[in-house]
């Protein structure tokens, strides 16, 4: 497996733990038990059964055929938008909170952006009786109040982080402070292929059952397990991490990932990690980060709030520097237009953030005989708000 992390935590230079000194315990407990945990044949069992009956999987491979005559190739949509709460997060939330049982935690903490991974979170807390605490920013709070609502409901405390921009960055840093406080009896439950060694690999472990079922339904649909594109979008990259895992070592199958790119790549508001950043270490791996010349991160822009990272995981780095992946980048204009298009097409509403890899379709050259799979990593409910304005402007 040439792309899988190595036993020091690394995808080729990328990846590692760098953490304060203080969160050694913590992490160090994690990077010893994690593959035997959830390798264990018990774990496995409820983990499967709980996807099943729980979040609903397997999720459909949908034969999207007014889509596919459009850009004249057969496409298939792995619909992640049908799984319990709306998104593919929760297949990591399900790991995550089984494996905090079994080492015994009993407090669940987590940091919030637009309030999606807290809800998915949030959810699973209440599915095993666990407390649960959300930070998030204030100014987060504010503009997501229907997540915050959905939190509240399903048990959770919002925690509001105060300082510095009162963003996604100072609630991490709550987290993290709370994680050292607390190293015995709580777990901290990140939200995508991101952080120290384990989680971007413990992640896409997670997430991975999202290729292991498109082979199988294209084997079934087809008669081949292998299409030739596979393409998702990209905030810190768990969606596309499950939508690539069991590709990853079939090179003739191409691996896009499409980034946000907001105003424009060169805008000064976007959120293309891999055409602006450089190496540097975010939220305690090294990988690609938006960042000025002194080394302070950049304040990204994207009009989905999954995409609004400045920063992308380890896994990725790797196959963007090796060319194992093929990075691209759409507009928050040309997300909104790839939403409306799969609307009116198939009526589906996808989630801002899927929109921008639906619209890959457009930036890609497809030949005879070619078969790509879209992961719709979410469905639009979240984002009606956006399309109501969208539609109001007639910017659609
Ligand atoms: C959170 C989210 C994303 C971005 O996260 P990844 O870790 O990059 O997958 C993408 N799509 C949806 C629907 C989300 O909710």
């Amino acid at each position: 497996m040439k792309f899988s992390v190595n036993e020091h935590g690394y995808y080729g230079e990328f990846g590692g733990a760098y953490i304060p000194e203080m969160l050694h315990p913590n992490v160090e407990e994690l990077q010893e038990k994690y593959l035997d945990i959830i390798y264990d044949e018990s774990f496995q069992k409820e983990f499967q059964n709980l996807l099943q009956d729980y979040a609903g999987r397997e999720t459909p491979l949908y034969h999207a055929k007014r889509l596919s005559e459009k850009y004249g190739v057969p496409v298939y949509l792995k619909r992640e938008d049908l799984c319990h709460t709306g998104a593919h997060k929760v297949n990591n939330t399900i790991g995550q909170i089984l494996l905090a049982q079994r080492l015994g935690k009993k407090r669940i903490i987590a940091e919030t952006g637009a309030g999606q991974h807290g809800v998915a979170t949030a959810t699973v807390c209440a599915l095993k009786g666990l407390e649960c605490i959300v930070y998030m920013g204030e100014k987060d709070i504010e503009r997501q109040a229907p997540n915050v609502a959905r939190m509240k409901m399903l048990g959770a405390t919002v925690v509001p982080a105060t300082s510095g921009s009162k963003t996604l960055k100072d609630a991490t840093n709550e987290a993290i402070r709370d994680w050292i406080n607390n190293p015995v009896d709580t777990h901290y439950i990140i939200g995508s292929v991101v952080g120290p060694h384990p989680y971007p690999d413990m992640v896409a472990r997670f997430q991975s059952v999202i290729s292991k079922e498109i082979k199988e339904q294209l084997k079934e649909k087809i008669g081949t397990e292998l299409p030739s594109h596979v393409i998702a979008c990209v905030g810190g990259g768990s969606n596309a991490a499950g939508a690539f895992y069991h590709f990853l070592d079939d090179e003739q199958v191409q691996l896009v990932a499409v980034e946000a790119a907001g105003c424009g790549i060169n805008s000064g508001m976007s959120a293309a990690t891999t055409q602006l950043g450089k190496p540097g270490i975010l939220h305690g791996s090294k990988s690609y980060v938006m960042q000025t010349e002194d080394g302070q991160v950049v304040e990204p822009h994207s009009i989905s709030a999954g995409l609004d990272y400045p920063g992308i995981g380890p896994l990725h780095a790797h196959l963007y520097k090796t060319g194992r992946g093929t990075f691209l980048s759409a507009t928050d204009k040309e997300a909104l237009e790839a939403a409306f298009e799969l609307a009116k097409l198939e009526g589906i509403i996808p989630a801002l953030e899927s929109s921008h890899a639906l619209y890959g379709l457009n930036k890609l050259q497809f030949k005879k005989g070619d078969v790509v799979v879209v992961c719709l990593s979410g469905r639009g409910d979240k984002d009606m708000a956006t399309y109501m304005k969208a539609m109001d402007t007639n910017k659609i």
